[in-house]
């Protein structure tokens, strides 16, 4: 700086300066010299700028867009692999059955089902961050999840930590899927036993409501007038570095030894908040602990329907006309249905299917098409076959989540969703389910 303007020139740039409590600050300075009328620099003009602000905001903004390329990427992957592992685990199912003679082979193939489900976890947890996965969402009070979920936390505490709870008992609902919520408190609380592990400290849960606006948070601005439910966490173990804070919501970054920590932890939780259409804040420094803050918008919606109960063995005989593009999923899928007595015609390519639904109308009572395939899409499929019969039942299945459907699906008529990947029984038992409510709709009508 010195060297640009004593030789007579402007200089621009940023300082970082001490303010007198100590913090630092970002200034965007520039500094130019004054002349007198000989020509020499008798003083030097200084203009500041604090941009530490600006610059956090910058660099949050950043993150986010890191978040989002992942989570895209991620969730390609997941759903090719959903696809995937439907035909592995749809097949092992089959071979097991045939195998019940052969004890050697079926505890084989009983090994293969494990993993395959093991990874089947693993996908649904991927599109748990990459949002791209809806799950059930009702109008909850946390308090009890907390409460269950803090059974299960003490439980495993060391008696050098210590837990302290604080549950305001008139927090209201949110919109929630409860399992969720759980598994956000379960990974918060690991970690902050983990950074208590050595040192022994206190660990602190609390439920609030707080009705006061939130203001900015996370580069996004609130609705104006909001009420959140707010959960806390806070440790006093050893705290976060700049450099982890910066990648604390990365997939796979851990500081921890392999085998200990996966790093999925916090990506899981910045998902599932974000689906839930919350707020995440962290203040944490090195030696002096962590606080982590998650904020839910409180909702005043009345309770939502009960969900059927999924243990029945769904039995139809009615005619499936089912449409994936992936040749094996339709293997197995036919084959699967069948077994419970439907009677299925499937095709891998819907132009194929559509066809051959022109030729015989009256032939389904049902059906069945994915929604992302080369070509024609399920939703325009389900438009063409409603063009030529309106009263057909026909149910959309995707792992892409429930937007597709809730969008453009129920504009062309379709009334029934199932998340990939598909299980025989899962589909079977909404096939039921639409098929009945069908007859009903008529029976009304
Ligand atoms: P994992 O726990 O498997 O390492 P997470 O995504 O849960 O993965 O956390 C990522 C990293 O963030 C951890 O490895 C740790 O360094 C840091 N971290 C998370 N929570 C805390 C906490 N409460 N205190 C200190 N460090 C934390
Ligand atoms: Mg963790």
């Amino acid at each position: 700086m010195w060297e640009t303007i004593t030789s007579g020139k402007t200089w621009e740039g940023h300082i970082i300066n001490k303010k007198k409590n100590g913090d630092l600050y970002t200034d965007e300075t520039t500094v130019s010299p004054v002349w007198d009328s000989k020509g020499n620099i008798i003083q030097y003009v200084s203009i500041k700028r604090d941009i530490t602000h600006e610059l956090e905001m910058e660099s949050q903004m950043r993150r986010s867009q890191k978040m989002e390329a992942i989570g895209t990427l991620a969730s390609g992957i997941a759903h090719d692999f959903n696809n995937i592992l439907s035909a592995i685990l749809g097949y092992s199912e089959m071979a097991l059955r045939g195998a019940e003679e052969n004890e050697r082979l079926s505890s084989d193939i009983q090994q293969v089902l494990k993993a395959g489900n093991r990874a089947k976890d693993l996908v649904a947890q991927i599109l748990t961050f990459s949002r791209r996965t809806e799950g059930e969402r009702k109008p909850m009070r946390l308090q009890p999840i907390v409460k269950e979920a803090m059974k299960l936390i003490r439980a495993s505490l060391p008696t050098t930590i210590d837990l302290v709870t604080a549950f305001d008992p008139n927090c209201g609902p949110i919109l929630a899927d409860a399992t969720q919520i759980h598994q956000v408190l379960m990974n918060l609380c690991t970690n902050a036993y983990h950074a208590m592990r050595e040192t022994g400290g206190v660990l602190t849960v609390r439920l609030r409501q707080q009705d006061v606006p939130v203001g900015m948070s996370g580069g996004l601005s609130l609705p104006p007038s909001a009420s959140y439910v707010v959960i806390t966490v806070s440790d006093t173990g050893h705290g976060m570095s700049q450099e982890t804070l910066e990648r604390l919501f990365e997939p796979y970054f851990t500081t921890k030894e392999p085998g200990e920590g996966t790093g999925l932890g916090m990506a899981i939780v910045h998902g599932i908040v974000q689906s839930h259409s919350g707020i995440i804040r962290v203040s944490s420094e090195p030696g002096k602990g962590t606080t982590i803050e998650v904020s839910f918008p409180l909702c005043i919606e009345a309770e939502g329907d009960a969900t059927p109960d999924i243990a029945e063995r769904p039995i139809g005989t009615e005619r499936v006309l089912f449409v994936d593009d992936e040749e094996a999923i339709a293997t197995v899928i036919k084959y699967g249905l069948e077994r419970m007595g439907y009677r299925v015609t499937s095709f891998s390519k819907p132009m194929k299917a559509m066809d051959y639904f022109h030729q015989h109308p009256d032939l389904f009572d049902v059906v069945v098409t994915d929604l992302t395939m080369p070509k024609m899409t399920g939703i325009e499929l389900a438009r063409q076959i409603h063009q030529v019969r309106t009263d057909i039942p026909i149910i959309l299945c995707s792992g892409y989540g429930k937007a597709a459907y809730e969008n453009q699906g129920r504009q062309v008529g379709i009334r029934e969703f199932v998340e990939k990947p598909i299980h025989p029984s899962k589909l079977g038992w909404a096939i039921r389910r639409r098929l009945d409510r069908s007859k009903k709709d008529v029976r009304t009508a």
